[in-house]
């Protein structure tokens, strides 16, 4: 047995209420997995199941997106970078390829995440491609997307959702229907409610002190910020909670109090990031 670097597939810890926001797109989502698990007599019936293509800028989302739906249909969810499966050897990087599918259904129900996308299907027949990997691992990839839609067993299914931030490098056959044929763009919050949604689902864990006002919070911020920047802020403030702690600690050292996350830790943090 080849050791490999693709992680083993399992059931993500993610809950739906740790995305903030992007509710068109969660239910545009589920819906593609949600319709075939419940109905697989559609196989038969020659629909064929979607694959999602999840694109947009980087930090918005789009893996939360892809474990949350796992987690919901209490599928195992098996993930992968484009870039880790290609290698330097002969035949390699289409072994690696079909070595995923194989875990995946070894393990169906189950989604598999292919992060960005674009680095593992380029536009076949390009200049550059030496010895013609690509365009083989391209057509490996079409290969077994095809064979993942042929099972009508509920238990045997296995999903495929991407990620990508440069979706027009894709090669096209990929997106033709049966295959990944649901773009959906995972974008920036623009608006205030949208991203004090962000800050509410990412404090759900945090021990918020009661006086706490996310909306003053979410005033503050610029209106391009993604969820990954959003994790940033709300990480620093809970490290400024600790910190303001543990100096009130040393100068009060009889007092207990818990580490709530203060209104201050957060404004310091929203000025820093
Ligand atoms: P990339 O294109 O770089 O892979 P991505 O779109 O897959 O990025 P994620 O990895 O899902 O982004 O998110 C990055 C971080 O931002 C994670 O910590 C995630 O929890 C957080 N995040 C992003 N969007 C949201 C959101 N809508 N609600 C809550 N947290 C979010």
């Amino acid at each position: 047995q080849r050791a490999d670097n693709i992680g083993m597939p399992k059931i993500p810890d993610v809950h739906w209420d740790d995305i903030g926001g992007l509710e068109d797109v969660k239910s545009h989502i589920l819906d593609t997995i949600q319709l075939p698990l419940d109905h697989p007599e559609l196989a038969a019936t020659g629909l064929n199941r979607s694959g999602v293509l999840l694109y947009g800028p980087p930090g918005t989302g789009k893996t939360l997106l892809a474990k949350a739906v796992a987690s919901q249909c209490a599928l195992s969810f098996l993930s992968v970078k484009g870039p880790e499966l290609i290698n330097m050897y002969v035949g390699q990087s289409e072994a690696n390829v079909r070595r995923v599918f194989q875990k995946a259904r070894d393990a169906a129900p189950c989604v598999v995440f292919f992060d960005e996308l674009d680095a593992l299907a380029p536009n076949r027949g390009r200049s550059g491609d030496s010895g013609g990997v690509m365009d083989r691992v391209v057509s490996q990839l079409l290969a077994e997307l095809d064979g993942v839609n042929a099972s009508e067993d509920v238990g045997k299914q296995v999903f495929i959702i991407a990620a990508s931030n440069r979706p027009d490098l894709i090669d096209p056959a990929l997106l033709r229907p049966g295959r990944l044929d649901k773009l959906i763009y995972v974008g920036i919050s623009e608006n205030k409610e949208d991203q004090l949604k962000v800050l509410i689902a990412q404090t759900r864990k945090l021990n918020l002190s009661p006086t706490v006002s996310l909306k003053e919070v979410a005033d503050r911020c610029p209106v391009n910020m993604t969820g990954a920047d959003f994790y940033a802020l709300t990480t620093e403030a809970a490290t400024n909670a600790v910190r303001r702690h543990i100096q009130q600690s040393i100068s009060n050292y009889m007092d207990d109090t818990v580490c709530a996350v203060e209104q201050c830790d957060l404004i310091e943090a929203a000025s820093k990031i």
